[in-house]
């Protein structure tokens, strides 16, 4: 593991709900999905189903998608900006049976709080680290998903929607059009 196993899942989370705004088309079209997208990725406390919190995380989207595109101390400003407007106060607590990690506000605030918070520690941690290198666009010319290299040896291309069987096809039928020329 690079990272701690809470910056880790929060890193694929907030790449995970950055795509969900790619020009795909909209990845979180209602409150059924929004569900989805909390059991998916192991959120828990506060969830309230209702539009103004699907609301709340859309409008988080931009912003997370930026720490993609920046540079490290335009990062460092958004991460900040995130801590200080949601009054972050990191604390270990345990829950879940899960072991003792990082909350930075109480379970009880808002699904969108939470996530931009979770996102700004866990990016505080790639910066503090030197790693925001990690941090990549899809290679596949027709995708822009983000996506967090957390391999070993820095390999990761492609994002999780398939980019990079369609680039091994696309590298397969260019090799058989050229050997039949
Ligand atoms: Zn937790
Ligand atoms: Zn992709």
């Amino acid at each position: 593991m690079l990272f701690a196993h809470d910056t880790e899942c929060s890193l694929v989370a907030a790449a995970a709900l950055v795509n969900t705004g790619g020009s795909d088309g909209e990845g979180l079209p209602d409150v059924a999905a929004l569900d989805e997208f909390f059991v998916a990725h192991a959120y828990s406390g506060r969830h309230e189903h209702t539009d103004a919190e699907l609301e709340a995380v859309r409008e988080l989207r931009p912003r997370l998608r930026r720490l993609w595109h920046a540079d490290t101390d335009e990062i460092v400003a958004i991460v900040n900006g995130l801590l200080r407007e949601n009054d972050a106060l990191p604390q270990l607590i345990t829950h879940d049976d899960e072991p003792y990690h990082l909350h930075a506000v109480p379970r009880d605030a808002p699904l969108a709080v939470r996530m931009a918070v979770e996102a700004a520690m866990a990016m505080a941690d790639l910066v503090r680290s030197g790693e925001l290198s990690r941090l990549r666009i899809c290679d596949h010319p027709e995708c822009d998903n983000v996506l967090v290299d957390l391999s070993k040896n820095r390999s990761r291309r492609f994002c999780d929607a398939g980019c990079g069987n369609r680039a091994a096809v696309t590298a397969y039928r260019a090799r058989k059009a050229a050997a039949r020329r």
